[in-house]
């Protein structure tokens, strides 16, 4: 996680403050605090008879692995949204969102902490290709999933693949 070393408001140098709780970057001169929250960002989880559509990273973090469709909300962006954005230029596919499935902190994104909103949707139409940030997209079935990125994604896949395999034995 990068952190400012310069105040963006007045461009002093910041200071560590400790307040009792954690150390925060604090400006001197102007009292501009650098907090550090995690950034929010939304996901859907599409099931097809057993199987789940990741797409394969292009990029790094993880780069060639696999995850749900998912990406950082913009500011003015509603998360419905950004949910079905990501959908879109992901995979090709459009859909309608059908609850939140689960949300979820992620800890081991090199850029950041993150919350993620993962929601369910079903396919309202579109069609399968891998986006500008994908290298390919895929249905997987849930008993033969690839190397996926992120631990709160394999924790929520493996939950569901359990589950699957209970709901068929
Ligand atoms: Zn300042």
């Amino acid at each position: 996680m990068k952190k400012y070393r310069y105040c963006p408001i007045c461009s002093e140098e910041l200071a560590e403050r400790d307040d009792g709780e954690r150390t925060r970057p604090v400006c001197p001169n102007c009292g501009f605090v650098h907090y550090l929250n995690p950034s929010p960002a939304a996901g859907v989880l599409v099931m097809k008879e057993g199987s789940v559509l990741l797409v394969r990273r292009r990029y790094q973090p993880y780069r060639g692995m696999w995850v749900m469709p998912s990406g950082y909300i913009e500011y003015e962006e509603d998360v419905e949204d950004t949910a079905l954005r990501e959908l879109r230029e992901e995979t090709g596919l459009l859909a309608e969102l059908d609850g939140i499935h689960t949300v979820v902190s992620v800890s081991d994104d090199p850029r950041g902490n993150t919350v993620m909103v993962l929601y369910e949707g079903h396919i309202t139409g579109g069609e399968l290709k891998a986006g500008d940030d994908a290298e390919d997209v895929r249905f997987f079935p849930l008993d033969d999933l690839p190397p996926v990125a992120f631990q709160a994604q394999r924790t929520i896949l493996g939950r569901l693949s359990r589950r699957y395999r209970k709901g068929r034995d």
